[in-house]
């Protein structure tokens, strides 16, 4: 039924409109109009670096609100190809760095029921997976033999974020921090010797202007990690 279902509804590009192969890729001259690797500056001392693998704009940005605000699922396989793009960089980029622990940015328990879903677990967490794969291909024997402090790339949704209830906008800058930083919080208290002098990587859909990500990274260097990159999906307003 699958042939039937794709012959009558094809799968359109999210940036132009035009068909494609599968449900939720871009075209590739939309692809190519988003697609910009880079490492962005960072105003956090406790932040290592942070990577984006496009322009929040045109297609990508479609697929985006698409995921968050209309249900659609599926359409996170739109960002696939950025995150095997960056894949290949990664053995030059990131040579002193292979993270112990991925950890998603969370949303809250109340944007948790509405959508079913926190979309960074859509976005990354096959492609984190994948990673952890590649990762055990190519270790050496004395790594796999080491396994228990070895085992890199593992998925650990550690951090709760609360509904807030002060509108943010009511706040003076100074307060909206504040704020913020109250919000987010481990899940168990044992998480953080867990992290301790690990390497985390940082995942979240879009970074603009980067005060989630400060807070976060704050919060758990707080757990004395050795280092925290942060990697987004798309980055702009
Ligand atoms: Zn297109």
């Amino acid at each position: 039924m699958n042939w039937l279902f794709s012959f009558l509804f094809p799968p359109h590009c999210a940036g132009c409109g035009c068909e494609v192969q599968s449900e939720g890729t871009l075209c590739e001259s939309c692809y190519e109009q988003v697609l910009h690797i880079r490492k962005l500056k960072s105003n956090s001392l406790d932040l290592d670096e942070i990577w984006s693998l496009s322009e929040y704009s045109h297609g990508i940005r479609t697929i985006m609100h698409d995921i968050k605000f209309n249900g659609k699922k599926e359409r996170a396989q739109g960002a696939a190809p950025f995150l095997q793009e960056f894949s290949l960089m990664l053995s030059d980029l990131w040579q002193d760095f292979i993270p112990d622990y991925v950890i998603p940015v969370p949303i809250n328990s109340e944007k948790l029921r509405t959508r079913g879903y926190n979309q960074v677990e859509l976005l990354f967490k096959e492609w984190i997976y994948m990673q952890q794969k590649r990762y055990w291909l190519n270790a050496t024997k004395d790594e796999a033999e080491n396994l228990n402090s070895s085992l890199k790339w593992q998925w650990l949704d550690c951090l709760n974020k609360s509904n807030t209830t002060t509108a943010m906008w009511e706040l003076t800058k100074q307060d909206r921090i504040k704020n913020l930083s109250l919000a987010y919080s481990y899940k168990q208290e044992n998480y953080k010797r867990l992290l301790r002098e690990k390497q985390i990587l940082l995942v979240d859909d879009i970074y603009t202007t980067g005060a989630t990500m400060n807070v976060i990274a704050k919060l758990i260097k707080e757990s004395k990690t050795e280092k925290i990159k942060a990697l987004t999906i798309s980055s702009g307003a």
